[in-house]
């Protein structure tokens, strides 16, 4: 039904929206670049991933097979300056962050990969790709042993960024202790360091450049010629350009033909301007800190609705600004929605697209993901349910809030909030079989003072046909 109109998504590559068309019908190959894993995960990547979770759902709600391709780089300066900070092996510290990321994405309810390949695993494929390249050229030994990419050599160099080799120059400069022949060539493989990890290869021990596994890795699972590449934004140059580069020239045809990319995450700042997040601002939020904070504010468990919430009530490509403010106002939004879905339960039923409001959704989603306006859909969807108390409105509405990985809790937990953390849950029953008793016996005194009570905690009661139930105020 959803694949009745087709699907338009903007590529970085052409700079413009383009009708999707899969190299095989209903199927879909997909590589989005993981993270390196030396440390927790940052709300960006929790921006990212939702981003690529919300656009592979809906490829699948569309009936498409997608095989989504997530890499893990696990050998790489950064992990090897941690691991010897902290006295471990650099496989005792990517299990750990790999661990630690895989919980952090499932927490945002983001899928797993169908595969999650780690760089240090593909080795081989890396080292095949450089044979390539130097068969046909575009590698070379430096002076100091490293193999790097003669990028002058490749044609199309810039096509990603728009970058041209002329803007490129002034800014690149040769390291004092660097081989590269040219400063805009970059490495592919990294000669051995002492105590750095290190493999055996035909221009002796060392260790793959990153750009490198990339290409290794996707055409491992999706072949040299593949449907969507993606990836956050800081990706776009150098890693993707340098990813094209050495695809194409180690197999002669185009590497991905969608190129995706999530748009920046940014923090407001109190005086309402907008920074990078970094450790030297004090204002970098790992997913963790900010789970832990949104579920003490609403509640165990609620915290990361309300974060996916709010990293994709935003179109996937633009700007995101990051602070507790604009937290609450998707705290508010999600407590509408589900409001709706508290007062009047669904029939059952399974998802009619025909119907109004699915089919907005539906037609927000092709026009490339675009979440702010599928989501006004349900929010319209809520407020028919108020006026209605139509269970197939209900239906409808959590069932599209399915296929973005939202609404799915129950709605009384939801809506119960950080209240509970203030009276535990089995004294606020109490309290309302007491009130409940006291109506009974005409005490109105008594019942309004257990409401009072419980207000005072910042739990409001609510009187229903099917007995008295509680939220957050
Ligand atoms: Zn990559």
């Amino acid at each position: 039904m959803t694949s009745a109109k087709p699907l338009v998504l903007y590529s970085t590559l052409s700079r413009k929206k383009e009708v999707f068309k899969p190299r095989v019908e209903g199927k879909v190959g997909m590589y989005v670049c993981g993270v390196t894993v030396y440390d927790y995960c940052h709300i960006g990547h929790g921006r990212t991933f939702i981003a690529f979770d919300v656009i592979r759902r809906w490829l699948e709600a569309r009936g498409n097979e997608v095989t989504f391709v997530r890499n893990v780089t696990d050998v790489d300066d950064k992990i090897i300056r941690r691991a010897a900070e902290r006295g471990i092996s650099t496989k005792d510290l990517t299990d750990e962050f790999t661990r630690a990321m895989q919980e952090d994405m499932e927490s945002l309810g983001c899928l797993a990969p169908t595969y999650e390949p780690h760089a240090t695993d593909f080795i081989g494929d890396m080292q095949s790709v450089i044979g390539k390249l130097f068969e046909k050229g575009y590698a070379y030994v430096g002076k100091d042993g490293d193999v790097d990419y003669a990028v002058r050599k490749f044609q199309g160099y810039g096509k990603l960024s728009g970058k041209s080799l002329d803007d490129l120059e002034p800014g690149a400069r040769i390291g004092v202790d660097s081989g590269k022949r040219d400063p805009l060539d970059f490495v592919l493989w990294k000669r051995a360091k002492p105590g750095e990890p290190h493999w055996p290869s035909p221009w002796g021990e060392g260790r793959p450049g990153w750009h490198i596994e990339c290409s290794a890795m996707s055409c491992h699972y999706l072949g040299e010629n593949f449907d969507i590449h993606g990836g956050g934004p800081d990706l776009i140059f150098p890693h993707h350009e340098n990813e094209i580069a050495q695809s194409e020239a180690a197999n002669g045809k185009p590497f991905a033909n969608y190129w995706m990319h999530s748009g920046p995450l940014r923090v407001r700042a109190a005086d309402g301007t907008e920074q990078k997040m970094s450790k030297s601002l004090h204002n970098f939020w790992t997913i963790r800190d900010a789970l832990k904070e949104t579920d003490e504010k609403f509640g165990e468990g609620n915290g990361s609705q309300v974060l996916r919430f709010f990293l994709m009530r935003t179109q996937y490509r633009s700007p995101i600004s990051f602070n507790t403010g604009l937290i609450e106002d998707a705290h508010k939004g999600l407590t509408r929605l589900y409001d709706a879905l508290a007062g009047v339960p669904g029939d059952g039923k399974p998802l009619d697209w025909a119907e109004p409001h699915a089919a907005a959704f539906a037609d927000a989603m092709n026009d490339d993901f675009n979440t702010p306006v599928a989501i006004a859909q349900l929010f319209e969807l809520a407020n028919d349910v108020n006026r209605t108390k139509d269970p197939a409105l209900a239906r409808q509405l959590k069932a599209l809030g399915a296929i973005l990985n939202i609404l799915q809790g129950d709605p009384a937990k939801f809506l119960k909030g950080a209240a509970g953390a203030a009276m535990p849950e089995e004294e606020i029953r109490k309290l309302i079989e007491e009130r409940a008793a006291a109506k009974k016996a005409r005490n109105f005194a008594r019942a309004d003072e257990i409401r009072d009570t419980l207000a005072s905690k910042g739990i409001t009661l609510l009187d229903t046909p099917q007995g008295t139930t509680w939220r957050s105020a």
